[in-house]
Order: structure tokens, then sequence, then C-alpha cells
């Protein structure tokens, strides 16, 4: 049997730390037995999944050198490799499975499955909507149809009784029918969910092996009633522990920068981030912290993934990546410096916004030195205003990173249409709503328009150096971002 194994991520975001952590054991097992690694793109969310967004995914899973053997840029034997274009395909599957009795047409509307659910619930049964709980009669169905009704197809699901997975890590789990319901298959819009997308596609491309994220076990016995269904072989599963941050939680932005991004643009070197990624709950036969990804490869073996939570720890990822650059000679020093910041194009997009504010060339350094730097050693005095207290600016700081976070495009007008709706909104001097965020940006309120700034920062450090200041200034409590997020939808709307 030849090992294929696939990532396949879904371009609704940032590339996420996440994404590459799966990558690099998907492309290590692969290597391991000479077989092949596969990248899928996922956009069966049309509202959510960006072209922009898979551009930067495949830019940073590259960047980190996880390039792949087949997917949607380098092409393959089971070409389209993005599922927006195998539409067809997933619609045939699903109406196979309901003439074949495993699936049916669901006219249910969103409002009689709140009733649904809300009988079960006072019937005291803890289980999920069954198809028995679903299916209109013969009479109704038809009605419906006759009227053009819009209808999903759901799969058939047992209504009780244990599902047995087995999992490469865990070996056999079960897992309680009650609790899984009637999937949707195919959305009303003639799209296919993940589940299925998931199922056809794994089989088409010849997955042997599904590596992925933890918390898609609980799908894993949809998915092999799925492929029992269609009558094929199911590939071998294995579910990875979650990157976990410090404090154990699932790893979130909100505690931790999860974007690759981030990472490239704070001058992590791409060997030192996978050399952590593959450390996480995974360790070399011989333990050594510092290793290539060709060493690796070399020394894979998945029963050496162990499952309890492996934390992703901003200070230990730092640490490794001063080993990395230590051991680099002053020419790959060099090198890698040029890569990241000092070179042509970067410093040229630095230079107009400078040039008038400088006397001598040594003054550059004052004025763009933070172009070039990571988080501000800024303190709270740095944000002491004539009029507005310390604790006004955070808020308004907190309200101005979740605009930016919302924001697709990442250009001076936007940032600062934004900058604008918030400061009309609060009744604030669009001046007086800037300064916090310049001294976020850029350490200091007397530089270059901080719009500007944050474009040529890029949308991720941007974003930290917000979050930064915010922590900077005390921080918000989980109660405070719950009254705060409210005022915010109230008071904010992106206008483009
Ligand atoms: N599109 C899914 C994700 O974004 C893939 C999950 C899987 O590997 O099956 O995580």
């Amino acid at each position: 049997m030849t090992v294929r194994t696939r990532v396949a991520p879904s371009p609704t975001g940032d590339p996420h730390v996440g994404t590459a952590y799966i990558a690099l054991f998907n492309r290590c097992f692969a290597r391991q037995f000479g077989g092949q690694f596969i990248l899928r793109i996922e956009d069966t969310d049309q509202t959510r999944s960006t072209d922009a967004s898979e551009q930067t995914i495949l830019d940073s899973l590259r960047w980190l050198g996880l390039e792949w053997d087949e997917g949607p840029d380098v092409g393959g034997p089971h070409a389209p490799y993005r599922q927006s274009e195998r539409g067809d395909l997933y619609r045939r599957h699903a109406e196979q499975l309901v003439e074949d009795g495993h699936a049916f047409k669901c006219y249910r509307s969103a409002e009689e499955l709140d009733v649904l659910r809300a009988q079960l619930k006072e019937r005291g049964e803890n289980r999920a909507l069954k198809p028995q709980d679903l299916e209109l009669d013969a009479a109704e169905q038809a009605r419906r149809a006759e009227a053009g009704a819009p209808y999903v197809i759901r799969m058939r699901v047992p209504v009780d009784g244990r599902c047995a997975i087995q999992d490469m890590l865990r070996g056999e789990v079960e897992l309680d029918w009650a609790l899984v319901d009637a999937q949707i298959l195919l959305k009303s819009d003639g799209m296919p969910t993940y589940h299925l997308a998931n199922v056809v596609d794994d089989h088409l491309m010849e997955i042997s092996h599904v590596i992925r994220g933890e918390e898609w076990l609980n799908s894993a016995p949809k998915h092999k009633l799925l492929y029992q269904y269609f009558g094929w072989e199911m590939p071998q599963l294995c579910h990875m522990p979650l990157l976990r941050n410090p404090d154990k939680s699932k790893l979130s932005k909100r505690k931790n920068p999860t974007s690759i991004n981030f990472y490239r643009r704070m001058g992590y070197l791409p060997e030192a981030l996978v050399n952590y990624l593959g450390r996480m709950g995974w360790s070399m036969p011989d333990e050594r912290e510092r290793f290539s990804l060709d060493e690796m490869q070399a020394a894979f073996d998945i029963q050496r993934v162990s499952l309890g939570g492996p934390v992703f720890d901003v200070e230990k990822l730092s640490w490794l990546n001063g080993q990395w650059l230590r051991e680099l000679s002053d020419e790959q020093f060099l090198q890698a410096l040029m890569g990241w910041a000092f070179n042509r194009e970067y410093v040229m997009s630095v230079l107009p916004h400078i040039k008038q504010r400088v006397e001598t060339l040594s003054d550059v350094v004052d004025r763009a030195g933070f172009c070039f730097s990571g988080l501000p050693a800024i303190t709270e005095a740095d944000f002491e205003h004539a009029r507005y207290p310390a604790e006004d600016m955070k808020v308004w700081l907190q309200f101005y990173l979740w605009a930016c976070e919302a924001r697709r495009d990442w250009q001076r007008d936007g940032l600062f249409a934004d900058a604008k709706t918030l400061a009309d909104a609060l009744d604030v001097k669009i001046k007086d709503f800037l300064f916090p965020v310049f001294v976020a940006v850029a350490g200091t309120s007397a530089s270059f328009s901080v719009v500007d700034s944050m474009e040529l920062l890029g949308a991720d450090l941007s974003r930290a150096r917000l979050r930064h200041a915010v922590e900077v200034l005390g921080g918000v409590s989980k109660k405070q971002t719950k009254k705060l997020e409210k005022e915010f939808s109230s008071l904010f709307q992106q206008t483009d």
C-alpha cells in the first residue's frame, strides 16, 4: 500500500500554527514510508473562505519548508484539489446515498428544528435529532417538494448503541451513537458539508492515513458510517493532541499569537518554528531539543506522539529560536536578516514616510526603528494624556483591535475609516483616539501616520502590538470583555 496523507485547511482566516503542526506530522509520516503528502483546500464554506486566505496558507507552509506533492497550485493526478471546484462530485454522491436509502431529503425549517430540540429537552432525552424525528409523512413531504421548498440531505444514523473507532494513538475509542445527529451532508444551496466532502475526497484521493486534530474525533462515527454506506475502505485515523495555551486551554489568539505570519514578521526562523512544532507532543529518540525537518523525518515514528496536551509557549519558542540563530555563521545571519526586513523592497516601502522627517541618515534609526522591531518596550507612563485616563484608552484600543481583527483588506484608508467610525461613536476627537494607537504601534505619538505604519507592519504584527498595549494597560478581564463586546457591536460596523 502506498502511504498517502493530507492536510486539509479551510481558507477562512490567518494561516494558523495548528495547520502547520498537522501538516508537519502528515508530511513526516508520508516521508517515513516513501509516500505522498497532499494539500487540499476545504473551502465549502463559501461565505467565510477567501482566495487571500488560501494564498497566505500556501505561502506560509512553503516558508516553513513543508512542501506538498499534490495540491491546488502544483496539480496532481486527483485534481482539482480545491473543494469548491468539485461540487458535482459531492452532489452525485449525496444523491446516491438518498437512492440507496442511507440519506434522506429534509424539508424542516430552522423554526421546526428548534421546536423539535425543545421537545427532546422537555422529555429529558439527552440525544441528538434523529431521522425518525425529522422525517415528514409522505403527503407533507410531497407538498413541500411540490411548493419548491428548500431542503437539505441528511444521513441516516443509528438511534443508540456504541460506535468503536480505531485510532492510531488511542487504540479503540467508543463513542455513543445517541449523541450523533442526522448530519447534513448537502446544504440547501447544493454545497456539501465538511463531512461529506472530506470522506468523498479522502477516498477519491486515495488517502491511506488521516492524521488530524483531536477536535475531529467526535466526527469519526459519522465518517465511518459514510465509508460503510459507500462500500469503501476507511483510511486509518490518527487524532493529534490539540495545541494548548500555557494555561492549558485550547490555543487561541486571545492568549497567544496563532498566525504563522506573526512569527515570520517577528523574525523567527522557519527552521526554529518547525523544530518547535515538532516538539509539540513528540520528541526525538535521543530527546535532543534542536533538530531539523530532515532529521525529524529520518527519525519519525508516530507512536512517539504523547497525548498530554502540548503547550505552545512563545517564550520556549524564542529560546529555541535563539539556539538556531547562534548556530548560523555571520554570513547566514546576514542572509536571514535580509530575508526578514533588511531588504530593498521593505526598506523602500519605509523610506517615503521618513524622508521628510530626517536631517542626517543616522536619524533613520530613531524615526523608523519600530518598523524593524517586534513588540515596542512601552509602559503605562507612555500613555499619559492631558485629558483621558489610561483606562479609557485601554477600552478604545480593545475596540480598535476588534475592528482590526475583523478587517480583511489591510490598507491605510480602511484602517483610518475604522478609527474614525469608532472615534465618532465614542464622541472622541480622532486625534485623541489615535494617540494610544500611535503609542501601541510606534512606541511614541511623534511618528509618521499610524495607519501608514500599520499597513507597512502588516496585520499580524500590528494586531499583536495593539494586543500588547492592552496588556500593558492592565488587560481586559473575561467579565469586562463580555461587557465591552456588547458595547462594541452597538458602536461599530465596518464600512467596507
Ligand atoms: N478542513 C478541516 C480543518 O480545517 C480538516 C479536518 C480534517 O483534517 O479532516 O481542520
